[in-house]
């Protein structure tokens, strides 16, 4: 992560790659982002903005700027973040982020971080917290601050929610940050088993490697230090900072050799300049034949060639500033609908979700009411209708939460049998292939156990409708993905290609029901029974 002119161990830059990442189109997902601290300098740049120009060329990129970051230790006086979001939001599109190519929008525009933070946080302990290395030695840093809040110290959950929502996998950050990829990972670890799920891969640490940028002083260059080279400074600004820089005591007298490898301006150019460039000046700079005022022109010459279609990309898009603002908020929206793909996930493990469900089964006024609504015998032409349409039918009262538990005796029972039967083989998918409804009838030469395969795709969850041919009596499970996601998973790995996965559900004597997926140990699904979620 990039230091941005903030302590550098706070969460200034968050980014993440997946390897094999959930991508529509198939190409791995990068994530990233950057507290809005103003003005970007070349250190930002090398550190980690040019590496993301690379980036959204290969990879699905988002890239956000972390503006509920900057409130974490800026909560009394937030005046000037907005400003500085802008201000990195014009660096950015200068320096090459596309949004043509990749979505580049602000945190708080997007409240699903928000609502993944809070969730998050209920089950994040507070010793993961207070263990993160940065918290102490940033309280003592901006002593000046009042950093003894709830919202600082929970902030590595807030960037463990921006990795974790758009489930990217990998990580690149600086050493410093390590700490935090880790905690993300344990926080994923955690949510996976305690909801029995694979929705969050866990994201590893990329180290990409970045040159260190020296500072005018010589130091590293850093706000905190007031040695900075702007990104997007008039080229004039850039040779004056770069013509009066410290050479580290290196050439006292013109006459003296040097060492470049000890001298700021040394390094600039090995950062900067063409690589003949670089040899001439450390040639002339160890047999003390060239001049250090020369030397810092040069390097000037290389950064501004870097800088200066920077600098005129920038006062163009300052010029004009509402189109960029609505180019944020547009971005805002598709991040949004990224984000939701996972918070629909989440609120579903959670048992948040908007659908009523099985609720509008529990609070159905009356008993009388619930048997009236559920008696499919109430429907005069039933056993008129072709299987094909009875099937139908029932697939209808499930999507509206009312298929009867207990189906009447049928005149034609084997016509129903059939129709439920041919359904084995071909699962019914929802409009998001996300849920699958499958039926089985009972084996006949198990009658205790109901076979069926499934597609070795993804899904939601699973509503399986098991059929008992002596007594007509349909057994119904809503399978949250919390109880097949380990199986499942285990299983699609030893698969060929369009090989479905065997799943097996069992009855005992007492009635109760379980489930096995792929010849995994069987667990127990009989309290799953008619809990119903309406199908999309
Ligand atoms: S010649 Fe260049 S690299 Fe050598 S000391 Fe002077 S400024 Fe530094």
């Amino acid at each position: 992560m990039s230091e941005n002119a903030i302590p550098s161990s706070l969460p200034l830059e968050l980014s993440a790659a997946c390897a094999v990442g959930p991508t529509a189109g198939g190409r791995p997902r990068v994530l990233s982002g950057m507290r809005p601290t103003g003005k970007l300098h070349l250190g930002n740049y090398m550190g980690a903005l040019a590496n993301w120009v690379k980036l959204q060329d290969q990879y699905e990129c988002y890239f956000f700027i972390a503006d509920w970051h900057a409130l974490t230790t800026d909560y009394a006086d937030p005046s000037r973040i907005k400003i500085n979001t802008l201000d990195v939001a014009l660096d950015w599109l200068a320096a090459g982020l596309d949004p043509e190519k990749s979505t580049i929008f602000i945190q708080s525009h997007v409240l699903q971080h928000a609502e993944l933070n809070l969730l998050l946080g209920m089950m994040t302990p507070l010793g993961w917290l207070e263990r993160v290395p940065t918290y102490k030695e940033q309280q003592e840093n901006l002593s000046n601050k009042d950093l003894t809040t709830y919202g600082f110290l929970g902030y590595p959950v807030l960037m463990a929610s921006d990795i974790l929502l758009y489930q990217a996998n990998f990580v690149p950050v600086g050493q410093d940050q390590q700490a935090h990829v880790e905690l993300t990972r344990e926080v994923a670890r955690r949510f996976n088993s305690m909801y029995k799920t694979d929705v969050f891969p866990e994201p590893e640490a990329l180290f990409t490697p970045s040159p260190k940028v020296p500072g005018t002083d010589g130091r590293k260059m850093s706000k905190s230090y007031g040695n900075t080279i702007g990104l997007t400074e008039a080229p004039a600004t850039t040779a004056y900072k770069i013509l009066g820089m410290s050479t580290n005591g290196q050439r006292i007298r013109q006459t003296d050799a040097g060492d470049p490898d000890l001298c700021p301006v040394g390094d600039l150019h090995k950062i900067f300049s063409t690589p003949e460039v670089t040899a001439e000046i450390q040639r002339g700079c160890r047999t003390a034949t060239n001049r250090c005022e020369f030397c810092k022109i040069d390097a000037s010459n290389s950064v501004c060639a870097l800088t200066q279609p920077i600098h005129d990309r920038r006062m163009h898009l300052a010029s004009q500033i509402e189109d960029t603002w609505e180019m944020l908020c547009d971005q805002a929206d598709k991040a949004a609908s990224r984000a939701e793909e996972t918070m629909f996930q989440i609120r579903m493990l959670l048992d948040l979700s908007r659908d009523l469900g099985a609720l509008k089964r529990h609070f159905l006024a009356t008993e009388e009411d619930r048997l009236q609504n559920h008696d499919l015998s109430n429907h005069s032409d039933w056993w008129q209708l072709s299987s094909n349409q009875r099937g139908k039918l029932l697939r209808d009262y499930w999507h509206n939460n009312l298929l009867p538990l207990e189906i009447p005796l049928a005149q034609e029972s084997n016509r129903v049998f059939t129709s439920l039967e041919r359904e084995l083989e071909e699962p019914f998918l929802s409009a998001k292939k996300k849920r699958l409804f499958v039926t089985s009838s009972r084996d006949v030469e198990k009658p205790d156990e109901w076979r069926f395969s499934i597609p070795a795709k993804s899904y939601e969850v699973w509503a399986l409708l098991c059929w008992r041919k002596k007594d007509y009596w349909l057994d119904d499970f809503v399978i949250p993905q919390k109880f097949y996601s380990q199986a499942f998973a285990q299983a699609k790995k030893s698969l060929k290609k369009d090989e479905k996965i065997q799943v097996n559900v069992l009855r005992d004597e007492e009635n109760r029901f379980f489930l096995s997926v792929a010849g995994s140990n069987y667990e127990p699904v009989t309290d799953l029974r008619s809990n119903y979620e309406p199908l999309m």
